[in-house]
């Protein structure tokens, strides 16, 4: 019997070796480790998110360095510098068009608040145009601070009903004319 916040477990008594464990945690552990980021660079930040990927600091350990410049290709969007209202248009139509599950990092004070920025021209904050699931603060954060959100990322993710969402996801495909409904 599996409790509730217990991701596997293991009975000595059956035989063959066997452990048991959830569908939500089988989901959430290949996605946590399986992260494919849109690089969204805009500012200097995009300096310390290129530095991320580099060997010194190695993104790479968590599974994340597959930097992919297509959203049907990528699950987390990286918002890495000053929003524009130019680009915040931009970055919404990029967000819709990436597949469910997905997720929002906003990496630096531009990205978050706006920043030193109090202009006509600047979004005060991306979460006003996409849901950002976390936030990293620094002008710039260092790559270290980019890792470190990017695992309270994968403890979010490892904490998703990924099944109950998925079933609700394919009731909506369902319930809408022509969408092709997945497994
Ligand atoms: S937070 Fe600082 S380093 Fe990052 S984009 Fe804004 S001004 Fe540049």
């Amino acid at each position: 019997m599996i409790q509730q916040n217990t991701s596997v477990g293991y009975d000595s008594k059956v035989e063959g070796e066997v452990i048991v464990t959830r569908a939500d945690s089988v989901i959430n552990w290949i996605r946590k480790h399986s992260v494919w980021p849109m690089p969204m660079g805009l500012a200097c930040c995009a300096i310390e998110l290129m530095a991320a990927g580099g060997s010194r600091f190695d993104i790479s350990r968590f599974g994340m360095e597959v930097m992919r410049f297509s959203p049907r290709q990528a699950d987390c969007m990286i918002v890495a510098g000053t929003v524009t209202y130019k680009m915040a248009e931009v970055i919404r139509r990029i967000y819709e068009q990436m597949a469910e599950p997905k997720w929002v990092v906003a990496m630096g004070a531009c990205a978050s608040t706006g920043g030193m920025y109090r202009s006509y021209a600047t979004l005060q904050g991306v979460d006003r145009v996409v849901p950002v699931d976390v936030y990293v603060s620094g002008c710039p954060p260092r790559p270290e601070a980019l890792l470190d959100a990017m695992m309270k990322l994968q403890d979010k993710i490892g904490r998703e009903n990924a099944v109950k969402d998925l079933k609700a996801t394919n009731e909506v495909l369902a319930a809408t004319p022509g969408a092709r409904v997945g497994a």
